[in-house]
């Protein structure tokens, strides 16, 4: 700020412009009017009491306006040196109470009170409190100690200074009672100035945290209805994929596996922007069902098993033999989530070697057990000044790895996050060019129950003809597919465009099951749930409905069951998944038709 101002400088104005806190504004002014009018009161004094007063008084007086004269022409040059001129100001006010009370022998009168008030004020305005409480100290000081020793009588305010005779003792009183209240007005003029200030910065901040939010929302809110858009089509590719691969030739089922790859593929990007966008909502919740884990291991590895051999290298799983036996209460689709993910990475990034899976028990008592999970592989490795960043959203070790590797960059991130919905966090070992180890580990509950061999069970070998399944399901492609998929299992179907459609069937026929998509016009999979719910007929009421959802709002499993739904099914669905609840329903309904 200084070094625009020429040394020759004469006017505030100049060096207020280039001050744009209110605050320090008003330092300067208030500096500036301290010292102007102190020049003035010295000159209307010295012509006064020139005549009258010992030579070394004089010299004070006219030391002190030599000082003031080149303190502000300092101030209109330096205006950053506010500070030390602050403090010279603040000691020359001080050095006229002492000299004027202590060499000069003057009796406590106006004048004197009034430079005391000065001091101690102007210091709090000017400098820091420390500094403040110190000058104020010094300038109360010398009028107490003249108080203790000086006689009641003695002590007048209105005693007038020796040698200042009248009117220029009255001036220079007024003069610094114009000091005092300019000093006031400009301090607080800028106080309020500021705080009006800040209140209109924080209302624009408000406004744009506001604003931010709502940008926030929106993306959200974008992604899931983007993905719950892409999903509904990706069902269909699949779906029907699956069902021509019954009926291809060689050559078709090579190509069909080619799409299936490429359609699954595309689930999981979709699958992974949408999960990064709830996890970064928290709204992830994990799910609380019997588990065994050297199953879901096992399901996991030998999925990716073809994708190593394909490499040229061995899978390796190893898994306590104490949990053989035991089943824990886990979430399985996240579970399963974070080991495709280290599995899929390990393999992705390791040309030779092997990669291997390790699941053992550290600790366990009567409900409880803990167990470590670690993949290592023999890969690429990762740079140990990368082994921070690669778990944030959309970072990979280095620039090129989409190039050779392909991905998103997000994997991690989910990982990361799921893992924290565990309670657990993951730890890297790495060396570049010799591979990796992503090691954590998870307290699980211990599952007390029966299992039922059911929910293993994953042949789809039975026939559903016994089952007559009533499908609502606006969408024609996912419908037909539906359709396809529950005919080859040779159970009956019925297709309603819409839960009003479906009601209106239902209470004119029977069904085993409904298959309820969510989102249909006219009425949702919701209404229609509970309007069934509120049937008098106790047996109709209570018919089994499956939820067949692509959406991905926060916490569907609990509106799903509020509305009254048994189950619900993610679209886009393994038809092993549909298989196995409507297996359920079918033994079920077998075991009721050999009671009656
Ligand atoms: P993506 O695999 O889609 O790029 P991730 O979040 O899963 O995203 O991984 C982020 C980055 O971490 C990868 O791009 C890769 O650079 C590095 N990385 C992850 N796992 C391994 C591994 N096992 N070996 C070497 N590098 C890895």
């Amino acid at each position: 700020m200084s070094a625009s101002i020429p040394f020759f400088n004469f006017s505030l104005k100049k060096v207020l412009i280039q001050q744009p806190d209110t605050l320090k504004q008003a330092r300067i002014k208030i500096v500036y009017g301290i010292l102007l009018l102190s020049l003035l009161k010295l000159l209307i004094a010295i012509p006064l009491v020139i005549n009258n007063i010992p030579t070394n008084h004089l010299f004070r007086i006219v030391f002190f306006f030599l000082i003031y004269l080149a303190l502000i022409k300092y101030l209109l040059y330096k205006p950053l040196s506010i500070n030390i001129i602050s403090h010279l100001i603040l000691l020359t006010g001080i050095a006229g109470i002492w000299s004027n009370l202590f060499i000069f022998g003057q009796q406590l009168n106006l004048l004197v009170l009034q430079f005391v008030f000065m001091v101690t004020f102007v210091s709090y305005y000017l400098i820091n409190t420390r500094y403040a409480f110190l000058y104020s100290i010094l300038a109360i000081s010398p009028v107490m100690f003249k108080l203790a020793i000086t006689s009641r009588e003695k002590w007048h305010l209105d005693a007038i200074s020796q040698e200042l005779p009248s009117p220029g003792f009255e001036v220079v009183v007024l003069m610094n009672f114009i000091t005092i209240v300019l000093i006031h007005y400009l301090f607080y003029r800028a106080f309020r100035d500021n705080v009006n200030e800040k209140e209109i910065l924080n209302k624009q901040l408000l406004a744009t945290i506001a604003e931010t939010k709502a940008l926030a929302d929106s993306r959200s809110v974008f992604l899931s209805t983007m993905s719950h858009e892409l999903r509904t089509p990706l069902n269909a590719v699949i779906g029907m994929t699956n069902l021509i691969k019954d009926t291809a030739t060689e050559e078709q089922t090579e190509n069909l596996d080619i799409l299936e790859f490429s359609a699954v593929s595309l689930l999981t990007v979709v699958n992974d922007i949408l999960d990064y966008n709830k996890s970064e909502n928290d709204k992830i919740e994990l799910e609380a069902i019997p588990v065994n884990l050297p199953g879901l291991l096992h399901k996991v590895c030998s999925g990716l098993q073809l994708k190593a051999a394909e490499k040229g290298f061995d899978l390796l799983l190893e898994v306590d033999d104490k949990l053989k036996e035991q089943w824990l209460i886990a979430d399985p689709t996240r579970l399963t989530q974070i080991i495709y993910n280290l599995v899929g990475n390990a393999i992705k990034f390791t040309e030779q070697g092997t990669v291997s899976v390790q699941a053992l028990v550290v600790q366990s008592d009567e409900g409880h057990v803990m167990i470590n999970f670690s993949v290592t592989d023999t890969g690429i490795g990762i740079p140990y000044d990368r082994q921070e960043a690669i778990f944030e959203p959309f970072t990979q070790a280095s620039a090129d790895t989409t190039r050779y590797y392909g991905g998103t960059g997000l994997g991690l991130a989910i990982v990361k996050r799921l893992l924290k919905l565990f309670n657990s966090t993951i730890d890297l070992k790495s060396k570049q060019g010799e591979g990796s180890v992503f090691s954590f580990a998870i307290q699980f509950d211990l599952y007390k129950g029966d299992i039922n061999p059911n929910s293993i069970h994953t042949d789809m070998n039975s026939s559903f003809d016994n089952l007559n399944i009533l499908i609502a399901e606006d969408n024609p492609v996912n419908a037909l597919l539906l359709v396809k998929l529950l005919t080859k299992w040779n159970a009956k179907t019925v297709v309603t465009n819409n839960g009003k459609e479906a009601i209106d069937k239902y209470l004119n026929n029977t069904f085993d099951v409904i298959l309820m998509d969510l989102h249909m016009p006219v009425m949702d999979g919701y209404q229609a749930t509970l309007f069934i719910r509120s049937l008098s007929n106790p047996i109709k009421a209570c018919i089994p409905i499956i939820a067949l959802t692509a959406s991905v709002s926060h916490n569907i499993h609990g509106k799903i069951k509020d509305a009254g739904m048994h189950d619900y099914l993610s679209k886009p669905f393994q038809p092993v998944s549909l298989y196995q609840k409507l297996n359920l329903i079918n033994i079920a309904k077998a075991g009721k038709a050999l009671a009656e």
